[in-house]
């Protein structure tokens, strides 16, 4: 295999795109691809502040990479779960990319701002790990979001998350699911723009990024996510990618270009305005507060924390360093 452009030794073969590509070629192909997502999709504006929410896995430090490359105002994000070693090695690998090239990088730590992390929080709310994880990451991502004057949030969900949510979706169909699914999900008021610049590229093409780049990210997964549903679903797509290349882009696309817009018919729901944290939700407190509001009742029962504790909404993000 040779690359496409110069016809050098390939490095990456995108098999699914029909060509290959050298490290220099693909690097190049890669920045413009994306460039060429956010511009399609209106994403973000020329040189806009955007932030980057980084975990520390490969796919966040690329995008958080790739916005800065394209000139983008990217400030990051990390939310600290207090999910054990693995949070602290997150939070570490994160900090050391931000500091190697002179990058903003803010901190949430969610034990710190709210009593407990995410192994807590799983006896405590009601709910199983992932769902009170991933509960608080979305808020509090929007919550600074909002506080700090960002228009839109950016998330490194690649292809093969996106297709195994729709994958998903459609095998437990719940439409206001499949309606809301999208790389672009605008703005409202108290709602910052969520966007997926990476949302057509294959987990692969991100880590050949990545690796290419020579980025420094953490290898482990979470350890919650053992036997988690997603990892099944894209098992089962990359048996179908592996027998048909293009078949996850296809799946994706074809579902948001030609299904999706015959679901969006009913119209958006009607956001209200929380009781205690005042950001949007459709009943009257929002679930983060009502999730923190249980955490709270239970753990004064259990005397993990005294009587007279009360929960807070806000969390006031930390500049690192
Ligand atoms: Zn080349
Ligand atoms: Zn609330």
């Amino acid at each position: 295999m040779v690359c496409k452009v110069c016809q050098a030794k390939a490095q990456v073969e995108l098999r699914s795109r029909g060509f290959a590509l050298c490290r220099e070629h693909y690097l190049d192909w890669f920045v413009k691809e994306t460039e060429r997502g956010i511009r399609r999709h209106r994403m973000l504006k020329p040189g806009e502040k955007v932030l980057v929410a980084v975990s520390g896995g490969k796919d966040s430090l690329a995008l958080w990479d790739v916005l800065h490359r394209l000139g983008y105002e990217a400030v990051g994000l990390h939310i600290h779960l207090g999910i054990g070693e693995y949070s602290q090695r997150s939070l570490e690998v994160t900090r050391a990319f931000a500091e190697e090239r002179g990058l903003e990088l803010w901190v949430v730590d969610l034990k710190e701002a709210y009593g407990f992390g995410v192994p807590e929080l799983a006896g405590l709310s009601g709910r199983v790990a992932c769902s009170a994880c991933g509960l608080s990451k979305r808020y509090l991502l929007n919550q600074v979001a909002v506080e700090e004057g960002f228009r839109a949030v950016a998330t490194g969900h690649n292809l093969d998350d996106e297709a195994a949510v729709l994958f998903g979706n459609l095998l437990n169909p719940q439409e206001d699911a499949l309606a809301r699914q999208g790389p672009v999900l605008p703005e409202r008021p108290g709602l910052a723009a969520r966007v997926k610049p990476f949302y057509r590229f294959s987990e692969r093409e991100v880590l050949s990024y990545t690796l290419l780049r020579g980025i420094r990210y953490l290898h482990e997964e979470c350890p919650n996510a053992k036997g988690a549903k997603s990892l099944l679903y894209k098992e089962a797509l990359n048996l179908v990618e592996k027998e048909m290349p293009g078949a996850k882009l296809r799946f994706l696309e074809g579902f948001l270009e030609k299904i999706q817009p015959r679901l969006k018919a009913e119209g958006e729901v009607a956001l209200k305005e929380c009781a205690r944290c005042g950001y949007p939700t459709t009943g009257e407190t929002c679930s983060f507060c009502r999730m923190w509001e249980a955490v709270y009742r239970r753990a004064k029962k259990r005397r993990l924390l005294p009587e007279e504790a009360q929960f807070r909404p806000r969390a006031e993000p930390q500049r690192a360093r």
